[in-house]
């Protein structure tokens, strides 16, 4: 049976998996609005697997005897200055999901859960991955972004990156 510390800090964490893929859904509504459908795509798709990070939480949960508490989701922002201001806002919500992960398994290792921890091992390489990913994407725009046919040609890349 999983400690009532570890059950609601895993709670948490399902709600913050969850604004996440809110606040990508917004984004990809905010570049489709602006006609950069690639770009939407791409944000499309992320929110689909901030999603799944939220029911693969919530499956362990419940698999460890524990019971899921959803919260309330707050309402993400809906439009940003400019394309690259999204997408440094990717970057920065994705180094505070990294960082809400290691708080988890902090609170995995006092609870001396260790089946807590080796499941948590996935969302800490996850982490890695997303942001790497987010500061590839931001660095493209950096180097291209006084050229806006460059920024359609990104758009176009992103268009044909498909789910996992
Ligand atoms: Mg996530």
């Amino acid at each position: 049976m999983i400690s009532k510390t570890m059950q609601d800090a895993i709670n948490e964490q399902i709600n913050k998996e969850m604004f996440s893929s809110y606040l990508y859904l917004s984004m990809a509504a905010y570049f489709e609005g602006d006609n950069l459908s690639g770009f939407g795509n791409w944000l499309h798709i992320q929110a689909h697997e901030e999603n799944e990070h939220a029911m693969k939480l919530y499956s362990y949960l419940l698999e460890r005897g524990g019971k899921v508490e959803l919260k309330g989701i707050a309402a993400p922002q809906t439009s940003w200055a400019s394309a690259m201001e999204a997408v440094k806002e990717v970057q920065k919500h994705e180094q505070y999901v990294t960082k809400s992960i290691h708080d988890l398994y902090e609170v995995a290792l006092t609870e001396k859960d260790y089946a807590t921890q080796v499941f948590l091992h996935w969302f800490i390489a996850e982490q890695v991955e997303e942001e790497a990913n987010a500061a590839a994407i931001l660095e493209s725009m950096e180097r291209i972004e006084a050229h806006n046919t460059a920024i359609l040609m990104l758009d176009h890349n992103l268009a044909k990156r498909k789910a996992d």
